[in-house]
């Protein structure tokens, strides 16, 4: 089995091996049958192991080339077991325009025990080196990044990290599993919010990790289980039955965006696009060399910024709304919304202005999506 599009509908544990049902079993038991006292079982507790989330953590370790999996109730928290694996005055180099919530848990929950940090560009090859310290532990990239779409050199990153003894930590929620895959380009852990396109449908909050050595497997294990944000069975079996069709719902996604890409570029109220299909964007080439496709996060300025709130509240079909990577469309000012916990300096020293708009283009009929914001921008 080698075809992401037949991993995803087959890979982890497919089934039931006893009765032979062809969807994973939802187990909903706290604690399992010990046979003999003392004795080996593959089931003991369910925050230690549960069959359910089992078949899950399996399928994402399989998606991503990596050895094992773990599911965690939120994203965040599978971040924050990740964290967890570092000591305190340890030193980590996060990507400058990093996902709200994790640049909250770095700076108001890990700073509390010690940690340290430091926002780099990471598209800044150069400027990598000179900002490793002794204390140095880690890089920690997202790519395409949240909300502007920067694309980060996996392979030179990893292979910078490498030659001074880092880990590279890769946040691949938005270019998802079938368009990229961190681990094989020499990244050491790879998470996810399954919030979003692994889920899919906006109707489960979940996050996933995998890595591929046995060592940092044991560590993040041993946090999974320590820390306890184990995500649920149902949420499990949810999951996995969006992540059934993540090759498709990823196909449509990143077509439908690149449509919309093109329309907006053309569009003379658009002062500027952040898409990685767009040969004028910045990180086109590593994004053609990294990744499989595009996938389906856009944002772009407005030319006249006080027009925001009219444009995002005229839309119809685009859902003004947190998150992303759901089958429908949604719309959301960063500034406003998303990363209204970064302070304003920072936001607009990363380039978050206060009048950018991210979309997340969902898989309806383009000409539906594109009418939309046509009638929006009429609007202003
Ligand atoms: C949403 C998101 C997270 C956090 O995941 P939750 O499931 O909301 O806890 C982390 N990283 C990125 C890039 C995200 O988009």
């Amino acid at each position: 089995m080698t075809s992401l599009k037949t991993k995803v509908i087959h890979g982890g544990i497919s089934g039931d091996a006893t009765t032979g049902a062809v969807s994973v079993p939802v187990f909903h038991a706290s604690t399992f049958k010990q046979k003999t006292l003392g004795g080996q079982v593959l089931y003991d507790y369910a925050r230690s192991g549960n069959p359910t989330r089992e078949a899950l953590e399996k399928l994402i370790a399989e998606l991503e080339g990596g050895i094992r999996g773990f599911a965690f109730a939120t994203g965040m928290a599978g971040i924050h077991a990740v964290l967890s694996i570092f000591n305190a005055d340890d030193h980590i180099l996060f990507t400058d325009d990093l996902y709200g919530g994790t640049f909250r848990l770095v700076t108001k929950v890990m700073s509390k025990i010690g940690l340290e940090y430091d926002f780099i560009d990471l598209t800044q090859l150069d400027q990598i080196e000179s900002k490793i310290r002794p204390n140095t532990k880690a890089i920690y990239l997202e790519t395409p990044s949240n909300p502007l779409l920067k694309i980060v050199d996996i392979e030179t990153v990893s292979k910078i990290a490498k030659s001074h003894g880092l880990l590279t930590i890769a946040d691949n929620t938005f270019a998802s599993p079938y368009f990229q895959n961190p681990l094989t380009l020499g990244a050491d852990i790879v998470l996810h919010s399954a919030t979003k396109y692994l889920g899919g449908h906006s109707d489960v909050v979940s996050g996933l990790v995998t890595t591929n050595s046995e060592e940092l497997a044991d560590a993040i294990y041993l946090n999974q289980n320590s820390i306890g944000a184990v995500l649920g069975p149902d949420d499990s079996w949810l999951v996995q039955r969006g992540i059934k069709t993540l090759a498709l719902r990823m196909e449509a996604h990143a077509a439908n965006a690149a449509k919309i890409a093109d329309f907006l570029v053309s569009n003379e109220k658009v002062e500027k696009v952040y898409y990685p299909g767009l040969a004028s964007h910045p990180g086109h080439e590593i994004a053609l060399k990294q990744m499989s496709g595009f996938g389906g996060m856009i944002s772009f300025e407005l030319k006249d910024d006080s027009k925001v709130k009219t444009f995002v509240e005229s839309l119809n079909i685009f859902t003004l709304a947190e998150s992303l990577g759901g089958v429908e469309s949604l719309i959301e000012v960063p500034a406003i919304m998303t990363h209204a916990s970064i302070p304003k300096e920072q936001r607009e020293a990363s380039g978050i202005k206060d009048g950018l708009i991210r979309v997340s283009v969902g898989i309806e009929d383009v000409k539906d999506l594109l009418d939309d914001l046509e009638s929006a921008f009429e609007m202003i």
